[in-house]
């Protein structure tokens, strides 16, 4: 039978990613224009769990698109991997009138969504909210692009400052599991190598890929590392370099969580825009259960029992296009 959605309520969960406000905007904004009433869930989970709601007018969402963070909060909630956890949360839910969530966030939030509407036949829609791109049946997800603009930015302010000195960059970024943002902001900050967890570190090739690089009047060399990378990270790399290959003054910057703020690209704003859009308009032709993604720029469903049990594919090509470009 199809269920008749009056109220939808809408969360982030999980880390916080450039775009998620613009993506509440557009859930808003499409959700009012079809008569909907709008509710936000303040802090994930931890706010349908602790009851705290807050009205969504068409007015409460102006003025944020180009801000990073999430208006709506977010928080890492244990109490909802349990199931007393969630039956409070369905509660809540039922005392408010929600008929629907949307659910903003990454793997962790979409494994929360998949076992709450299981469980309590809740109609969700997932929305990939991560700066991480690692999730399976999306070619991008929301702050993926912001981020890599702020590390490119980093990268380049560190590159001056390498050439006039005649220095070795090791640069952290983020992607604990996932080398993406390493290999994108890599690429286009026009790294010397690119080190990442997908792949084993050798020290040696690239001691001679640098040593080759100097030997070509390199005046610098930025090493990009993913922060999950295998053999311990940027800093002991550096460490180890440094004992073996004394040509450059060696340097490490860990870029930490600058990557994560910051006003949304514009790629980011309209991706989230029309995430938010589809999400609305997929309930109200009772789609659910699903995660929607970005494939081949069309929108795309997902089952959200696969999106969580799977990852996006590593791309080697990217790999090889940057291995090719940095000789
Ligand atoms: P992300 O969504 O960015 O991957 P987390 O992994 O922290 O972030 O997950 C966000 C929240 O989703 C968790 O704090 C928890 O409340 C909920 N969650 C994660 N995994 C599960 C699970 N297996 N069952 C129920 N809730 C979960």
């Amino acid at each position: 039978m199809e269920k008749s959605i009056n109220k939808i309520g809408v969360l982030t969960s999980g880390g916080d990613a450039p775009g998620m406000n613009a993506c509440i905007r557009a859930v808003v904004r499409t959700g009012i224009y079809y008569n909907i009433e709008m509710v936000g869930v303040m802090k994930g989970y931890q706010g349908l769990i602790d009851n705290e709601f807050i009205p969504l007018p068409s007015h409460a969402v102006s003025n944020i698109i180009q801000r990073g963070g999430t208006i709506l909060k977010t928080a890492r909630c244990m109490e909802f991997k349990t199931k007393e956890g969630r039956e409070k949360a369905f509660r809540n839910l039922q005392a408010q009138g929600i008929d629907a969530l949307i659910v903003i966030g990454g793997d962790g939030t979409f494994s929360g969504a998949e076992v709450f509407s299981r469980e309590f036949n809740v109609p969700v829609i997932g929305i990939p909210g991560t700066i991480d791109n690692d999730l399976f049946g999306t070619d991008f997800t929301i702050g993926f692009d912001t981020a890599n603009n702020s590390v490119i930015q980093a990268i380049d302010q560190i590159r001056d400052t390498a050439a006039s000195h005649n220095r070795l960059f090791f640069v952290e970024v983020m992607g604990r599991d996932a080398g993406v943002i390493a290999l994108w902001a890599g690429i286009a900050g026009g790294s010397e190598a690119i080190l990442i967890p997908e792949k084993e570190t050798a020290i040696e090739s690239l001691i001679s890929k640098l040593a080759e690089g100097a030997e070509n009047q390199k005046s610098s060399s930025i090493v990009v590392v993913a922060e999950g990378e295998k053999s311990g990270g940027a800093l002991k790399i550096a460490e180890e370099v440094k004992r073996r290959f004394d040509h450059y003054d060696t340097k490490v910057t860990v870029l930490g969580h600058l990557q994560r703020g910051g006003s949304p690209t514009c790629f980011d704003r309209v991706l989230a825009s029309r995430m938010g859009y589809a999400a609305v308009k997929a309930l109200l032709n009772n789609v659910e259960g699903k995660m929607i993604g970005m494939v081949n720029n069309r929108m795309h469903f997902t089952e959200l029992s696969l999106a969580i049990s799977r990852h996006s594919p590593f791309d080697e090509e990217l790999a090889e296009i940057a291995a090719v470009l940095s000789i």
